[in-house]
């Protein structure tokens, strides 16, 4: 027999096969999620021939870890593929209301949050919650099936989707679970107490439910700040003082899309297509309020984008952990809870400024125990090999830990704890480390620290390690974060 054999590769001559296909894909799925024309076809055709390039690269190559760990990711989610879709398919039919109509249609799983939006008697939104609840058994084992696919997947290569994500964060599991118990547990009592005070305005009832859940208080809490931002254009204010820390050449390079069209994605998102030359923000007008600071989380994504070195290879520029991509847009975001920023690059009064820094505090606060529910019972569902029943009963006892009971079986309801292997976690880390690198700016550079061109150069120099940011750093002390979250006007005194 002739043995015929390929000659390997470079790891340089892959990555640039990588990108090709990277970016097509990139291309198609940004059109699709603006609400644009797409070719699945070409969709198709790319995520195969990924596919067939991370198989290359695991049979030849151990390093670099993280190109071997997104390789794996790549080759899980393409066999994950058809029950995506299924699901994709499935929940927006199985999970909807016979009696609730919004628009002249049943209330489903994809307009739930509108019609809590839009619905000031508590009843009926319990009565939508307790139906999508009793609902969600039919696509339990769906959900879990993909899950073990990636279990499957992950372990031919001796990892897991838990451990390839706490190498990535250079976290060991005790770690990782101690600081989110910090933070949980931390965050209940000023939780509760903001929780009381909101409660009548935003519910029109004196205490918090189970189903009144965290999209729902978001997408009240700022109502009453509206006014006081009608006139005011995020996209002005966002260039006006991101050129003056001499982002010129990267604002140039972002390109925004703020066109209404009916099947564009209702929250913001900013797609890489090509990393550092094509990023794209795309919104929709939303509310005022929430318009600024979705936009404000884009533009720290596409700063980050943009500052990627075009002569590093394809690894270190597109593949980054999570909680490092979050970074960037949550320190831009959190400039919109410091007060000095508000009054002078926003022109507003000190008593608007109170009200918005209160009401993020309270929102900051619901995320952390929410989130910290969601994480700490994915942590454990992959550490322990939870079955579905465990999973969701855990998930009841953590929120009953850190705010209140709700049913086990709404995290199979979430937009992201069914769909995401494990996502929640990078959220937490990345505003642990915002909240430490905010504080080293304004001792360096002083309160107005967003007016000093030297801020701009420690962003960029940081944003520009892409793959590569050093982790290791950061102390990860979640209590300054937790303290300032945890104050409040009208609790002073
Ligand atoms: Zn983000």
């Amino acid at each position: 027999m002739i043995a015929v054999s390929t000659p390997i590769r470079s790891i340089d001559d892959l990555g640039v096969e990588f990108e090709k296909f990277v970016v097509q894909l990139n291309e198609q799925r940004y059109n699709q999620t603006a609400g644009l024309p797409y070719d699945k076809k070409i969709m198709e055709l790319a995520a195969e021939t990924l596919l067939g390039l991370s198989s290359e690269f695991l049979s030849s190559y151990e390093g670099p870890r993280a190109f071997y760990l997104d390789s794996i990711e790549r080759i899980a989610q393409a066999r994950k593929l058809p029950q995506t879709l299924e699901i994709y398919e499935k929940r927006m039919s199985l999970i909807s209301s016979k009696k609730f109509r919004i628009h002249g249609v049943p209330v489903n799983w994809g307009s739930w949050r509108q019609f809590n939006a839009q619905t000031s008697n508590p009843d009926d939104r319990k009565l939508v919650f307790d139906e999508f609840i009793s609902k969600i058994p039919e696509l339990t084992s769906l959900i879990i099936k993909r899950f073990n696919i990636s279990r499957q997947v992950y372990s031919l290569y001796d990892s897991s989707p838990l451990d390839a994500f706490l190498e990535k964060e250079f976290l060991s599991y005790e770690k990782l679970r101690d600081l989110i118990f910090a933070l949980g547990d931390g965050a209940r009592m000023p939780f509760l107490t903001a929780a009381e005070h909101y409660a009548q305005e935003i519910l029109n009832k004196t205490t918090f439910d189970y189903y009144d859940d965290f999209y729902l208080a978001r997408g009240r809490i700022y109502l009453s700040l509206n006014k006081s931002f009608e006139k005011k254009n995020p996209l002005t204010i966002l260039k006006s003082f991101l050129s003056k820390l001499s982002f010129e050449k990267e604002l140039s390079l972002i390109h925004v899309d703020s066109e209404d069209r009916e099947k564009k994605s209702p929250s913001a998102f900013c797609f890489g297509v090509q990393i550092p030359n094509d990023i794209r923000v795309v919104y929709k007008c939303v509310s005022p309020f929430s318009d600024f600071t979705s936009l404000f989380h884009e533009f720290g994504h596409a700063l980050h984008g943009t500052s990627g070195n075009p002569k590093d290879p394809y690894w270190k520029r597109y593949i980054i952990p999570m909680s490092v991509a979050e970074t960037f847009s949550t320190f831009i975001e959190m400039l919109l809870q410091h007060p000095p920023f508000l009054q002078q690059e926003l022109g507003l009064s000190k008593e608007v400024t109170r009200e918005i820094i209160d009401r993020r505090h309270f929102m900051n606060l619901y995320f952390l125990v929410f989130y910290s529910t969601n994480s700490l019972m994915k942590l454990e569902f992959w550490k322990r090999e939870y079955n579905p029943e465990q999973a969701s009963n855990r998930f009841q006892e953590l929120s009953k830990r850190f705010f209140w009971e709700i049913p086990g079986n709404y995290w199979l309801l979430h937009h992201i704890m069914p769909d995401y292997d494990l996502y929640g976690p990078a959220y937490l880390l990345a505003s642990i480390r915002v909240k430490e690198w905010m504080t080293q700016m304004i001792d360096e550079y002083g309160e107005e620290f967003w007016k000093d061109k030297r801020v701009g150069t420690v962003f960029r120099d940081l944003a520009t390690t892409r793959g590569e940011f050093d982790l290791t750093v950061w102390d990860m002390d979640p209590k300054p974060y937790l303290k300032e979250q945890s104050t409040f006007s009208f609790l002073e005194n």
